[in-house]
């Protein structure tokens, strides 16, 4: 019999992470059933308020016997009783078992979960209908992400290796040589990629919270994944590791939409024209977008650094492509920009002063008039119009890789493109 089973929110900023349960559970579970592949950590909707970090689940499927399931069930469900962090609010556990094939109710549900915003109660509903088993701790909010990964259909995917710490040094500053990441990087790039920010020449596979994950190392290629990680020198021990299958940085979260229909917590792609001069609050950039439905606030957040400056070169009237989630940014509906593709810019007119039509000088702007400073020829000001560089290519600009989305996919890989292109 085909098991699936799929746990969530289990963890907080204070401690645990949903992936070092799931890498305990599939080591525990594999000896008493057949895995049919990987675990597999699924991103869900990255715009949702209640997430912890990076709004993921994990989800496991079995060949098992008929008479080990209810102990497989009762293993699963004593490891999230016993390491959920219940003591903090926003720590609300839902496990789900789904026994045989995955229905495309439950594809269309976990699609929507991607893409929307979903509540517990259509959770419910749609695991009565499917048949799907679940378990509630406090406001278990986490039925939500686990059925969702369970239907998730992985078709494109990457994978993680997630490497644990000893829980003696959780809460302490990772020990892991820098230098031998960006060797690691160098050798396998892009096959394995985000393992360094080569311009701040920072190490990325290093998260800082006191979760037990001492490093995180992404790839296409899942032989390139596992070298880097033995290519990486750690200054302290790793408790274990374990390979995930992933729907990280494949754009799936992407759904091409008009401006009018976006909602909050979407993730869409949309076409448009600037419809105002950017404004700047915070180191924030904002600037308005609109088609023929409506019109919307986009933002490229202080995070995303020098993406802001391709931003800043955007000018009322250019048509360009732009992808990201739909947030609420101090009361207004704000599309959060992860890439943008310019597709028609208007021309840049600046308004220059004549040369001196006597000797060829500069002039000088005096009131109403223009003086050369060669000549002192005097004349009424009348400046002229000229057109202007616009500085920006016909490429897609992204944000950089400590500010993606852990659903967006980097352009370095093959179809990182894509979901922008659609709408040409
Ligand atoms: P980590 O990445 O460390 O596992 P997290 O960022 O995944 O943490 P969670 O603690 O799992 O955060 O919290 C996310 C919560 O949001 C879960 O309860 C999940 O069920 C719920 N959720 C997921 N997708 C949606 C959605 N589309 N609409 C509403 N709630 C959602």
């Amino acid at each position: 019999m085909r098991l699936h089973i799929a746990i969530d929110d289990t963890d907080s900023p204070d401690g645990m992470c949903t992936t070092y349960l799931g890498a305990l559970l599939y080591r525990e579970l594999s000896k008493v059933a057949e895995p049919v592949d990987l675990p597999r950590l699924i991103r869900l909707n990255p715009n949702i308020p209640y997430k912890t970090r990076g709004n993921g689940a994990v989800v496991m499927t079995f060949e098992a016997d008929e008479e080990t399931i209810p102990e497989i069930k009762d293993t699963v469900l004593s490891y999230v009783k016993e390491l959920s962090d219940f003591e903090h609010e926003n720590t609300n556990p839902g496990v789900v078992f789904l026994e045989g094939e995955v229905p495309d109710k439950l594809r269309e549900f976990s699609l929507k979960a991607l893409r929307e915003h979903v509540t517990i109660g259509e959770a419910e509903k749609v695991a009565r209908i499917v048949g799907a088993e679940y378990f509630k701790f406090k406001l278990g909010r986490g039925v939500i992400g686990s059925l969702a990964a369970i239907g998730y259909p992985l078709e494109k995917f990457t994978y993680e290796l997630l490497a644990y710490r000893e829980p003696e040094n959780f809460g302490t500053p990772r020990r892991v040589n820098e230098e031998s990441v960006f060797s690691a990087d160098r050798w396998a790039y892009p096959f394995s990629y985000d393992n360094v920010d080569p311009y701040k020449r920072s190490v990325l596979i290093t998260p800082h919270g006191k979760d037990p994950v001492l490093v995180g190392i992404r790839g296409v290629d899942r032989a390139k994944v596992l070298q880097v990680f033995e290519m990486v020198k750690f200054g302290e021990p790793f408790a274990f590791y374990q390979l995930y299958k992933t729907n990280q940085n494949t754009d799936d979260h992407l759904t091409p939409k008009k401006i009018g229909e976006l909602r909050l917590y979407d993730s869409a792609v949309v076409r448009g024209r600037v419809a105002s001069p950017y404004w700047e609050r915070g180191r924030h950039v904002f600037f308005e977008l609109e088609d023929e439905t409506g019109k919307i606030r986009v933002a490229a957040f202080e995070p995303t650094k020098k993406f802001r400056n391709w931003v800043r070169k955007l000018l009322p009237g250019d048509e360009i492509i732009a992808a990201g989630g739909v947030k609420e940014h101090e009361g207004v509906l704000t599309l959060n920009l992860e890439k943008f593709y310019p597709v028609k810019l208007v021309s840049k007119v600046e308004y220059q002063k004549p040369r001196c039509p006597k000797c060829g000088g500069t002039m000088k702007s005096k009131g109403d008039y223009l003086k050369c400073k060669r000549c002192g020829y005097k004349m009424p000001k009348k400046l002229i119009a000229v057109e202007v560089p616009r500085d920006l290519e016909r490429k897609i600009y992204e944000v950089p890789p400590d500010a993606r989305k852990h659903l967006s996919r980097p352009l370095v890989l093959q179809g990182g493109e894509d979901k922008i292109l659609e709408l040409l």
